[in-house]
């Protein structure tokens, strides 16, 4: 198997040795840089992986000169501490995936569980409680009640740690919204991979909440995602992958990874007729008042 960590397969199109479609090349650089706020250096492509220093050279280089790496479960969480330690370029989020959290809540481990994300919380460089929330799409039946308990859960411990909520809300946004007003959110919540329509941005932008833009917004059939984009508040909006997953127009299909970003701002700039440095700063500056500083 070709290895896609190196930057040469980064930079040029290519495949993975089997024949499908391997990395997309790079975009050209920012002008200014940004900071890609949700990302899964620990998840795989297919047969396709990216080592967390590859991963972070490819991005630097184009102009993304740090990321949020985001862990879902136990493993992924443990991954991400390992992580930030690792690379002075990464902050870290830890959770139970909202897919999750039902699958521990059955094997009797959700409590436990939970324990050990807020001890993995307490290391100063996991910024963020995240991902969580609801997911209305992959989760049915029984398990949306553990889907509800883990989600209030992770609400408790980012108030109580003084940490950055980040959700997950797929085919759920007033019920993200009315268990955030129930519980009383967090001093800075992020909507990650922002799916929603101009009323959820109008509530983010009352509430102060970060909407943070995937390569979904430079897909072809979201006019609603970019209708959302035109009216959000310009300090409330952030840039990520969600790699390797979400990869933007042109190379939608493939994998994706920090470096791909340019592209997703520069339609981000089209969107909101933003000059593509001030809009690129301005991401900048919303990643550090929604994370902390990265140096
Ligand atoms: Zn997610
Ligand atoms: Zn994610």
């Amino acid at each position: 198997m070709l290895n896609p960590l190196t930057p040469v397969p980064f930079r040029s199109p290519g495949t993975d040795g089997t024949g499908r479609s391997g990395y997309p090349p790079a975009p050209e650089p920012l002008p200014v840089p940004v900071l890609d706020n949700h990302t899964h250096l620990d998840f795989r492509s297919g047969e396709l992986s990216v080592g967390v220093k590859d991963a972070l050279d490819a991005a630097a280089a184009v102009g993304v000169q740090g990321a949020v790496q985001v862990g879902c479960d136990l493993e992924s969480s443990r991954f991400t501490v390992q992580a930030v330690d690792l690379d002075a370029r990464l902050l870290g989020a830890v959770a139970l995936h909202p897919n999750d959290a039902p699958d521990y809540a059955l094997r009797g481990e959700l409590d436990g569980a939970l324990a050990e994300i807020e001890a993995l919380a307490a290391h100063p460089r996991i910024r963020a409680i995240g991902e969580t929330g609801l997911d209305f799409f992959r989760t049915e039946g029984e398990g949306l009640a553990h889907q509800r308990y883990s989600f209030r859960r992770h609400i408790d411990i980012a108030k109580r740690l003084g940490l950055t909520l980040q959700i997950h809300d797929r085919d759920a946004h007033d019920d993200v919204v009315q268990v955030l007003r129930e519980e009383g959110a967090p001093e800075r919540v992020v909507f990650h991979c922002f799916s929603g329509d101009e009323e959820l941005a109008r509530t983010c932008n009352t509430e102060g909440w970060y909407m943070s833009f995937a390569g979904t917004v430079t897909f072809k059939n979201a006019s609603n995602l970019r209708a959302a984009l035109a009216i959000a508040e310009p300090t409330r909006i952030l840039v990520e992958t969600d790699a390797p997953f979400l990869t933007p127009h042109p190379h939608r299909g493939r994998p994706n990874a920090s470096y791909m970003i340019p592209y997703t701002v520069r339609a981000m700039a089209d969107v909101t007729g933003s000059d593509l440095s001030a809009l690129c700063a301005e991401i900048a500056e919303n990643s550090v008042r929604a994370y902390g500083s990265w140096t």
